[in-house]
């Protein structure tokens, strides 16, 4: 299946909310959602009561297109988030947060997750000491992850660093901004994902 190409904006007009999908572009004026909050299209204004299942559909494909997942991922990550001790909600959120896009986007080497994916695949990190090209890995509590030597002078790098400085970095990991190398300290809790996302929606949708 191929991944969504359009425009990212109109994903955050049309989940109603700001996803961050374009790094720096969204924190200034020029976000489109700032200046239009209402979804894409000709009815885009059209006001409807939107039902029950709207309702989980929509906060589904609001986190979904956040991290950048596909669907069949997304319901695989949902099964193996059921078959786990704990709340079904929390895995999910949680074994999303541990791709190492997610990670590196985390950490400040990334833009956003979309730059972060792509940066992966192509070879700009190591993880523990050995380059890493698949986005979907999940990190474990100790695990290094270190920009690769060849791509620390990196523009794009570089400046992605500028916007996490306004960002702030989670407090389960840890960073060494000159070395371009990050620690996960402890594996992340509910609590660490401050972005309103009701996941209990999702679990609700996928348990019909
Ligand atoms: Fe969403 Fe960013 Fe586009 Fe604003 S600039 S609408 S936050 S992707």
């Amino acid at each position: 299946m191929s991944r969504y190409t359009g425009a990212k904006c109109k994903l955050c007009r049309r989940e109603g909310e700001k996803l961050f999908l374009k790094g720096d572009r969204c924190y200034t004026d020029k976000c489109a959602f700032e200046r239009r909050s209402y979804p894409p299209g000709e009815h885009g204004k059209m006001r409807r009561k939107p039902t029950e299942y709207a309702i989980q559909l929509r906060e589904k494909q609001k986190v979904r297109r956040m991290y950048g997942v596909l669907e069949g991922q997304f319901r695989h990550y949902f099964k193996v988030a059921e078959s786990k001790k704990g709340i079904a909600g929390t895995n999910l959120l949680m074994l999303l947060e541990k791709r190492i896009d997610n990670v590196a986007y985390r950490m400040g080497f990334a833009n956003s997750r979309n730059q972060a994916r792509q940066l992966v695949r192509h070879g700009h990190f190591m993880l523990n000491g050995r380059k890493v090209t698949v986005p979907s890995i999940q990190l474990r509590e100790g695990d290094v992850l270190e920009v690769c030597t060849k791509s620390k002078n990196s523009l794009v790098i570089k400046e992605a660093q500028e916007v996490v400085a306004r960002r702030g970095v989670p407090a389960w990991l840890d960073v060494d901004v000159t070395a371009l190398k990050g620690t996960v300290k402890a594996l992340p809790v509910r609590d660490d994902v401050t972005f309103p996302m009701n996941e209990q929606l999702i679990v609700e949708l996928y348990s019909k």
